[in-house]
């Protein structure tokens, strides 16, 4: 079969490859939508994950089952399934332990294009089928079905992470597609006020689709000033960053009111340490929480997430902004997102 692969930091093509052999709980499955990733371009370009050989991209898709291992109960070929981006070995002690992202070691639960082949070839391998998969609900969007591998559970996940209660008070720092679904996770959870921050105006109008009430452009001046200003010098409760760099930690810890809870879903790819401000910080007493966190995955959550979207509770599908049609488009689709031009949001490839 073909994919398209990582050849070494920096190098993509197509590779030749055996198809992928099924274990007794596993599929294998031929995608039916794709789409790349931010964490794919910086697999690649940013050498995040360290070296990979002639490794197949990719983590985000929807699935036709073509066959499944003796002991898989709930899938069959034919199917046309969810696949979750981050696919833990539910059995291991992590996952009992409430942390199944973590399975086998830090964020190991995370394999599709990171530990094994990912998504963007003819074929891709599931493990533990029963509880990594989900099936596609009838009449569901691809775009929207496509989302619910990684962008919805991680936007979701950093409402989680700052453990968003109704009446809260929240910033999202970066309103990408992972952010923007935050936007959309922190509406449902009861946010008052949601600052969403960014600077492209496509991201700046679904947020406001997806429930923030007011856009705080940070290349137009200071955020946490802004902030400051919009809440009367009180700041917010919860934050959610979904994008920024190290600093963003700052800037989040100073527009923080004591008690209040950060949940990071970025990915944090420069430096050896990330300051906090001592001070703002209540000088460590400030009950000013951090938590950052891989999504963990799996069917229930996929299945979850699909009924907000069956239930029209959030739509998913918006963010789709370029869709191509083949499995060879891939390749311009990946480097769509590398290059980001200011009217992308994500790309969608869907194959027949
Ligand atoms: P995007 O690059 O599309 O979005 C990033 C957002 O951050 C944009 O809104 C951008 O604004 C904003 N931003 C950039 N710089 C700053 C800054 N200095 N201050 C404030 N905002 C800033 O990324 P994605 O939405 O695709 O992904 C977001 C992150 O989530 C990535 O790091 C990705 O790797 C990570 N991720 C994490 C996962 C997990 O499980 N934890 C899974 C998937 C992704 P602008 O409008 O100017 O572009
Ligand atoms: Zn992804």
């Amino acid at each position: 079969m073909k994919g398209f692969a990582m050849l070494k930091i920096g190098a993509t093509g197509w590779v030749e490859k055996e198809k992928p052999a099924c274990g007794p709980l596993d599929a294998i499955c031929r995608p039916i939508a794709l789409a790349p990733c931010t964490s794919d371009v910086h697999t690649v370009w940013a050498g995040a994950i360290g070296d990979r050989k002639d490794m197949i991209l990719g983590h985000e898709a929807v699935g036709e089952v073509v066959e499944v291992g003796a002991y898989v109960k709930d899938f069959k070929p034919g199917d046309k399934v969810l696949v979750s981006a981050i696919t833990p070995d539910w059995g291991a002690l992590a996952s009992q332990g409430g942390y199944a992202m973590h399975s086998g070691g830090m964020l190991a639960g995370w394999k599709f294009s990171n530990f094994k082949d990912g998504v963007f070839g003819e074929y891709f391998h599931v493990n533990e089928a029963d509880a990594n998969l989900a099936l596609l609900p009838e009449g569901m969007d691809l775009g929207a079905a496509c989302m619910i591998s990684d962008m919805v559970p991680t936007g979701f996940h950093g409402a989680e992470l700052a453990d968003i209660q109704y009446g809260d008070n929240v910033a999202v720092i970066g309103i990408g597609p992972v952010g923007l679904m935050s936007v959309a996770a922190a509406a449902i959870r009861g946010a008052a006020n949601i600052y969403a921050v960014g600077s492209r105006k496509n991201c700046a109008d679904l947020a406001l689709d997806f429930g923030a009430t007011k856009i705080v452009n940070y290349r137009e001046g200071d955020i946490v000033e802004q902030i400051m200003e919009l809440t009367r010098g009180e700041g917010v409760e919860k934050i959610i960053v979904a994008g920024g760099d190290n600093d963003t930690f700052d800037q989040a810890i100073r527009m923080l009111k004591p008690g209040g809870k950060i949940g990071n879903v970025n990915y944090l790819g420069e430096g050896d340490t990330i300051k906090i401000p001592r001070v703002e910080w209540g000088c460590g007493m400030g009950h000013k929480q951090i938590v950052g966190g891989l999504m963990p995955g799996g069917r229930y959550r996929s299945e979850m997430l699909a009924r907000l979207v069956t239930a029209g509770r959030i739509h998913p599908e918006k963010l789709i902004t370029h869709k191509f049609n083949g499995l060879e488009n891939v390749e311009p689709a990946l480097m769509l997102m590398k290059d980001k031009p200011r009217d992308l949001i994500k790309p969608l490839v869907i194959i027949d």
